[in-house]
């Protein structure tokens, strides 16, 4: 497959890889001013591609468990890995 220059084929301006390899940084809103395009663009993404958007929506639901948990006492890595394990099951189960 040869990659092809200008734009993008697909519907989709942001591959599903990228949106997802960047949700991190964007719900930590690591993504500067800099990156406002990418910001936009993943925005966008989220709100055509319902896979994404669940994604971004499992994230969301992590983060708040793993704050709630941390209120008390930092929530470890393990925890957050535990709890992504436990919806990867429910999603796929
Ligand atoms: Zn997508």
């Amino acid at each position: 497959m040869s990659a092809v220059d200008g734009p993008s084929p697909g519907p989709r301006e942001t591959d599903c890889d990228e949106v997802i390899d960047r949700l991190y940084a964007f719900l930590d809103h690591e993504l500067s001013t800099a990156d406002e395009v990418d910001v936009g663009r993943i925005q966008r993404h989220l709100d055509e591609c319902a896979p994404c958007l669940r994604e971004r929506d499992v994230e969301v639901v992590v983060r708040q468990v793993v704050k709630r948990a941390c209120a008390s006492d930092c929530a470890p890595e393990t925890l957050r890995v535990k709890i992504l394990t436990q919806i990867t099951q429910v999603r796929s189960g």
